[in-house]
């Protein structure tokens, strides 16, 4: 049973007890007080109620006395009330008295006889009340005389004796009481005792078995301080208690503390033999440290490992490097008993060994193996280990030793690590050996070196004259670099001046032939008008000699217009507007310029278009005819039999620069070879003196090829002299301009052209229409009012000369602002010719002005364009000009122009 058990079955018996103590002592005590308390109370109220009658019956007697003395009837009257009440009170006393409860027997027949007599004196006062009432009171005095005493008497003998009686019960009670209370205490005490006994006993046993169990563990456990064998004692466990757990748990303690301190023990043990392999391994590590060779390594760690495990017998082989063990050292041995000293990787057990680098172990050798002598005897050894001796993985080489007792795990061990770290000694002797040698071989180069730089030295010696001789050069051709740099800065700087002094030329050139055209245009007006002798007043002579004032004026302006173009184009100012050009206009364009000249001159011109060439081109139309122009007069100019043909055929298939060919082959005079390249250079002539044949500026053919090379081609020439030449024009397409594609030129460009090919043709149209009807025509512009605008006094001369040769009415305005002026004011003006350059106000602003007045709407307006370039042309269709015509006038064509428009306004403005 357990002590926890114990303890409450002890005390819950101890309690159990003392409730019942307790109980029991309540229920007597309880008892005991009932008891007296109904003997007091009951006998009390008894003896009380009976002392009650005694007294009434005695007041009834005395006032019966009275009563018989009373004289007075009010008195009487007043006083039987007073008895009779007495008298009442009597009788329900011993009522009350009857009606207690638990009487016994004999008080009971006690009262009642005392009811009977009580009723007997009541009757007795009842007769005696009568006697009074009635007046007779004398009667009344003798029935009190008579019988009276008596009977109130024994009333009072029968109280007395019930009082007598009733102070014997309650004596009687209390006796009672007294033996219950003696008996009860007596109880009581007897159980105290017994519970006293009871709990002693309990309380007792129960320590007694605690303490017990607690003595025998607490004397095990004592003992375990003084134990060193580590065999703990154990405790006997019989109950199954708490202090039997303790008992249990000590007991596996102890085991526990057995296994540990056998584990200690064993380990202390292994530590020793740690220790000692430790410190062995060590001494011997310091031992081999110093050693260089590995004979001397090997005879050494046999002569300090072997007696250490107590061996008979050891050999040691290292490793040559090329798969075979040579024995360096043997310990004990012989000849005799070390048969072999080379084994090859693999062979006998000392190769095996080296080649599974494991340990091999033999614990039986036969008898015969080997032979351990001494001076005194010789014996077989009976054990064999191979040990392998390994470096990073590398077999170095084997230990062979042999014991005539098996060898104990430590001395396997010792071995074991000794090998284990020997292969680094052997690395390091190897290592050393090598360094040795290469120290040597290192040596013999540095000897060798020693010479070579000796040598060295002095070619160095050498390098250094020769450096310093190279330093000098180096100095001389640095200043004449410097001097180069110089000359090529003052190069850089006349180059600067030169080019600076060539624009400046270009520029002159540009504007001097500008200022040339303008006198120019008065001399070609009237000396062409001079030539068509309109008055018929001049000779044959005069007439030619106006010709030839036109002729020349033409080829004046031929040549300032080359001028001009080469200008342009060496200042840079030169523009290309690509289109699309027709094959057909190109043809058509060549043959009404170079029919006539043919005809002119009796030789024959032909056209002949290859069908693979392409109809259509995308270049700058203007140039491209300017250039055949050039060709084309040229061959005309130098051919005086034969012919001239065009040819127009595709390109070079190889080079991208020739996308057509246009070919000009004359049957003339030819160019000498070595004249070929410089014809094309400017102002060259191939015939350069003054009483040359053939006019010419030298300037066609340096244009042309400028020309040709802006719009993306080249020109070719190929001649034989006194049989003829020919030029090839390559063409490519033009390659667009930046952010415009081709059709937006087309479109911009051609909308142009048609408009000013439409008037050429027009124009050319009408002329013959004009030969044809000039006597018809000739009236058509009479009367007619003309505004010239011209600031140049010579051209408004020459033109209102032509003009009014025409019977046409000339008014003349010299700026813009003065035409505007005239307009307003005459309203008869027909049509303007409108200068463009011109000082206060220029003819474009002053045309624009014009279109801005409502009724100079319709008013036809010819502007008169210094050059026909496109972009002067379409500026002055912008600014409001009906039509242009540029300088030099060519006044069959102005007069054909002012016809169309004075008579075909409406159409034209359709
Ligand atoms: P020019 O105005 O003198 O003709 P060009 O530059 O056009 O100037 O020509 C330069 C020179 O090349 C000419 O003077 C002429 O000697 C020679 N030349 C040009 N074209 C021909 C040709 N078809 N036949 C012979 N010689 C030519």
């Amino acid at each position: 049973m357990k002590v926890k058990t114990k303890l409450y079955l002890g005390f819950g018996f101890i309690l159990i007890i003392l409730l019942v103590l307790a109980s029991y002592m309540l229920f007597t005590l309880n008892q005991q007080h009932k008891f007296m308390e109904e003997i007091v109370q009951e006998n009390y109220e008894r003896v009380k109620l009976v002392n009650s009658l005694k007294s009434d019956t005695q007041v009834t007697g005395r006032e019966i006395r009275e009563l018989l003395l009373l004289d007075n009837k009010a008195e009487i009257e007043k006083k039987i009330p007073e008895i009779l009440a007495l008298r009442e009170q009597a009788s329900a006393t011993i009522d009350s008295l009857l009606l207690v409860p638990s009487l016994n027997p004999e008080t009971r027949e006690i009262l009642i006889s005392l009811r009977s007599y009580n009723q007997s004196y009541s009757d007795y006062i009842d007769s005696i009340i009568n006697e009074v009432s009635n007046g007779t009171t004398e009667s009344a005095r003798q029935l009190l005389i008579d019988d009276s005493t008596n009977i109130r008497q024994i009333i009072i003998t029968e109280i007395d004796d019930f009082t007598a009686h009733e102070e014997e019960l309650m004596n009687q009670s209390l006796q009672e009481s007294e033996q219950a209370y003696e008996v009860a205490l007596s109880a009581l005490t007897i159980i105290i005792i017994v519970s006293i006994a009871l709990v002693l006993v309990v309380s007792v046993s129960v320590v007694k078995s605690i303490s017990t169990s607690i003595n025998k563990v607490r004397q095990v456990m004592t003992k375990v301080s003084n134990i060193k064998d580590g065999n703990f004692p154990r405790v006997e466990v019989n109950s199954k208690d708490e202090i039997g757990e303790i008992g249990l748990a000590y007991n596996e303690m102890a085991t526990s503390l057995e296994t540990s301190f056998k584990h200690e023990k064993e380990l202390k043990e292994s530590l020793q033999d740690e220790n000692w392999i430790k410190t062995k391994h060590t001494e011997l590590a310091i031992e081999f440290q110093g050693i260089q060779d590995l004979e001397e390594f090997g005879q050494q760690f046999l002569s300090k490992v072997s007696p250490l495990v107590q061996a008979s017998y050891s050999a040691f082989y290292v490793t040559n490097g090329s798969g075979t063990m040579n024995r360096v050292a043997a310990y004990a041995g012989n000849g005799e008993e070390l048969p072999q000293v080379k084994f090859d990787i693999g062979e006998g057990l000392v190769g095996q060994c080296a080649k599974d680098k494991k340990i091999l172990s033999f614990d039986t050798l036969p008898s015969n193996y080997i032979v351990t002598k001494s001076g005194l005897g010789q014996a077989n050894p009976t054990t064999l280990l191979l040990l392998p001796i390994e470096f990073e993985g590398d077999i170095y080489g084997v230990l062979e030793i042999a014991k005539f007792e098996p060898f104990t795990p430590i001395e396997h061990r010792l071995l074991q690590q000794v090998c284990e770290t020997s292969g680094s000694s052997i690395d390091r002797i190897l290592d050393h050996m090598r360094i040795e040698e290469l120290l040597s071989e290192s040596q013999t180069l540095t000897e060798e070196l020693q010479t070579q730089s000796e040598e060295l030295q002095q070619q160095q010696e050498e390098l250094r004259l020769i450096n310093e001789q190279l330093h000098e050069q180096y100095k001389q051709s640095d200043d004449k670099t410097k001097e180069l740099q110089r000359i090529k800065e003052d190069l850089e700087e006349k180059n600067r001046g030169i080019k600076l002094s060539s624009k400046y030329k270009s520029e002159f050139l540009a504007n001097m032939s500008h200022e040339l055209r303008t006198p120019l245009n008065s001399m070609l007006i009237l000396s062409q008008m001079l030539a068509q002798n309109t008055d018929g007043n001049l000779s044959e002579k005069q007439i030619e000699h106006a010709h030839t004032i036109y002729s020349s004026g033409t080829d004046l302006l031929n040549l300032i217009n080359d001028i001009l173009d080469l200008s342009k184009i060496e200042s840079g100012k030169f523009e290309v507007y690509p289109e699309e050009v027709l094959l057909n206009d190109i043809e058509a364009f060549v043959k009404r310029q170079f029919l006539p000249v043919s005809r002119h001159k009796g030789v024959y011109f032909s056209i002949d278009v290859h069908s693979d060439a392409p109809s259509i081109l995308f270049t700058d139309d203007q140039r491209l005819k300017q250039i055949l122009k050039n060709l084309l007069s040229n061959a005309f100019k130098f051919t005086n039999e034969g012919g001239v043909t065009l040819r127009i055929s595709k390109g070079l298939d190889n080079d991208s620069r020739s996308k057509i060919k246009f070919t000009v082959i004359d049957t003339g005079i030819g160019i000498a070879n070595d004249k070929l390249e410089s014809i094309f250079e400017a102002f060259y002539q191939s015939d350069g003196t003054t009483s040359r044949k053939y006019g010419g500026t030298g300037l066609g053919l340096s244009i042309c090829k400028d020309l040709a090379s802006r719009l993306g081609g080249f020109i070719e020439v190929e001649s034989t002299e006194g049989q003829g030449s020919s030029f090839t024009l390559h063409l490519p397409d033009f390659e667009g301009l930046p952010g415009l594609t081709s059709s937006d030129i087309e479109v911009a460009v051609s909308e142009e052209i048609a408009v000013e090919e439409e008037v050429e043709k027009e124009v050319e149209d009408e002329n013959v229409v004009a030969e044809e009807t000039k006597e018809e025509s000739k009236h058509l512009l009479e009367n007619k009012v003309v505004l010239v605008v011209d600031d140049d006094m010579r051209n408004v001369f020459a033109l209102t000369t032509a003009l009014e040769s025409q019977k046409m009415d000339v008014l003349f305005a010299e700026n813009g602002k003065e035409a505007i002026h005239m307009l307003e004011n005459n309203t008869s003006i027909d049509i303007v010719l409108m200068d463009i350059m011109m000082p206060e106000m220029n003819g474009f602003d002053a045309m624009r002005e014009i279109r801005k007045k409502e009724e100079f709407e319709q008013l036809p307006i010819i502007a008169l364009t210094a050059k026909a370039m496109k972009t002067d042309k379409e500026k002055c269709i912008n600014a409001g000009a009906s039509d242009y015509i540029s300088k030099p006038v060519n006044i069959e064509q102005l007069v054909s122009l002012i016809k169309v428009w004075l008579y075909n306004e409406g159409e034209r403005h359709c």
